[in-house]
């Protein structure tokens, strides 16, 4: 299947830790402008911990002129809590955010909130708040690290997409047959709304690695040779992980992916190169 609407193109921002990380931040949005993105989101630090941060870095990229979604995660909130954010978020005209159940920070306990699952969070927010929002939702093509099986996963995800959510942005991957084929299981269970991919820009090494053994994205033993042998040579590892994901971009558009949500983790170079290499 070839493309036949340009692909929706978004970015994803985390909540700046200081000033010197602010300035850098706004200076690759600026940059990332370019790419003319549909949305911008920002992510949130389960239990609350970045809940000021994920406001503040939307209010900011909302002033650069992106449409700017904050992520939001039931995970350690209560009711009222998840009432309050999404009526401060609506007073001030956001009509997007991204819904997560989001993990426990170590150190939380047993504390996780009143609403357990993400499908929850959907059905909470459409109950409070209608359809004044679109809503994301997480996919995870080579399955969520916790669940049971691929199967199980899918049902999760299916309830999650029934409870209310608009489109869903999938866990990063290298390899594009995982994303074409959760697409298809999802579509014969029903599911019709955008599936996104997301796509990791590869700019270092040991932080992949740590990211990829996290949240249960493989990262392939080519690409990790590959890495590996590079060592230090910080050139060689964005060149190459340049030529990797554009061409993971290229397949995933060239056969129907509808857009491509990027990781920017706040650096600009990467997710630009990606982006001019496709010629979009
Ligand atoms: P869910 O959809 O609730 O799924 C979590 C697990 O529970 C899965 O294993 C699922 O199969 C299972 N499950 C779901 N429903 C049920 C049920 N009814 N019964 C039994 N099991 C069930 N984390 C953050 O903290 N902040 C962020 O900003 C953030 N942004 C993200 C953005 C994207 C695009 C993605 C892909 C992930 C993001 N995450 C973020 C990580 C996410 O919070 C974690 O992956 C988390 O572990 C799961 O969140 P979820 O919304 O996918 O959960």
């Amino acid at each position: 299947m070839t493309q036949t609407t340009p692909p929706a193109l978004s970015l994803e921002f985390f909540p700046p830790r200081d000033i010197a990380a602010q300035e850098r931040l706004v200076r690759a949005a600026k940059q990332l402008l370019a790419m003319q993105p549909k949305y911008v989101s920002v992510t949130f630090g389960a239990g609350g911990s970045t809940r000021e941060g994920t406001a503040d870095t939307v209010r900011t990229l909302s002033n650069l002129g992106c449409d700017a979604a904050p992520h939001l995660s039931c995970i350690g909130a209560t009711r009222d809590q998840l009432r309050e954010i999404l009526a401060r978020y609506r007073a001030e005209g956001i009509k997007r955010v991204v819904a997560l159940r989001g993990d426990l920070p170590s150190g939380m306990g047993g504390d996780a909130g009143e609403l357990r699952y993400a499908s929850d969070l959907v059905r909470f927010i459409r109950e409070e708040t209608g359809d004044w929002f679109h809503i994301e939702v997480a996919a995870y093509p080579e399955m969520h690290p916790q669940a049971v099986s691929p199967t199980v996963d899918l049902d999760h995800f299916v309830t999650k997409v029934q409870a209310g959510a608009n489109a869903a942005i999938t866990q990063y991957f290298f390899n594009a047959d995982a994303y074409f084929d959760f697409v298809d299981r999802a579509r014969a269970r029903g599911v019709t709304v955008p599936i996104v991919p997301g796509i990791m820009p590869i700019t270092n090494y040991s932080q992949l690695s740590r990211f990829s053994e996290m949240c249960g994205a493989e990262l392939p033993r080519w690409i990790r040779l590959r890495l590996a042998e590079f060592g230090d040579d910080k050139a060689s590892i964005r060149a190459f992980g340049a030529e990797v994901v554009t061409e993971l971009c290229q397949t995933l558009l060239d056969n129907g992916a509808p857009g491509l949500h990027f990781y920017t983790l706040n650096q600009g170079d990467a997710t630009l190169s990606i982006w001019k290499n496709l010629d979009l």
